[in-house]
């Protein structure tokens, strides 16, 4: 990843509604995805400069905006293309749901795992299916945008609960949001990244 760029969304601020609300959404994108996004810019610019002078005093802090803007950037790239508009009885492939059901027990047992553990997420952070090199599949709550996640398991899907993300419809009514979030899953794009 050299310079990051926010990449345009597949359907309009409104597209999600009545789930996600279009003010939540286009707030969501052009202001804090675009912060992600400089950041790790300057993140890497100024890596750079230390590089040039041989000047690694703030190391440190560079590191650590890296990886938390770095995160945060592909998250909610990941996000925005795991989302579609609302559908009756929105739910996986059956193919999917015997891979969620083999992982998990059965797709239900997925369903109550992920909404339980991304609610369950101290702070600002994710709830996250991910699987395995060997195709086994893990629920991970992930803290901010870059702890508590094993890396080389590969991001399926992702759903942010930092409060920006829906804070002004859902105001503290977390398990709400997740609720409709389950609604405009792009259930194609998360089988397609298998
Ligand atoms: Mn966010």
């Amino acid at each position: 990843m050299e310079q990051a760029t926010l990449p345009e969304l597949q359907y309009d601020y409104n597209a999600l509604e009545p789930y996600y609300d279009a003010q939540t959404v286009e707030i969501h994108h052009t202001k804090h995805h675009a912060g992600y996004v400089k950041g790790f810019n300057n993140a890497q610019a100024k890596l750079k400069d230390a590089r040039e002078t041989n000047d690694y005093t703030l190391i440190k802090h560079y590191e650590h905006e890296l990886a938390f803007h770095g995160a945060g950037h592909q998250l909610h790239t990941l996000f925005w293309e795991n989302m579609r508009p609302g559908q009756d009885n929105n739910v996986p492939s059956d193919a999917l749901q015997q891979r969620l059901a083999s992982s998990f027990g059965s797709y239900d047992n997925f369903v109550a795992q992920f909404k339980k553990a991304t609610a369950s997420v101290e702070g600002s952070g994710w709830g996250v299916l991910a699987a395995h090199d060997d195709g086994t599949m893990h629920i991970f709550a992930v803290h901010n945008h870059q702890n508590a996640f094993v890396p080389g398991c590969k991001v399926l899907l992702v759903c942010d609960v930092w409060e920006h993300a829906y804070y002004l419809k859902y105001q503290n009514r977390r398990a709400e949001w997740i609720e409709n979030f389950m609604n405009i899953i792009n259930w194609d794009v998360v089988e397609q990244r298998l």
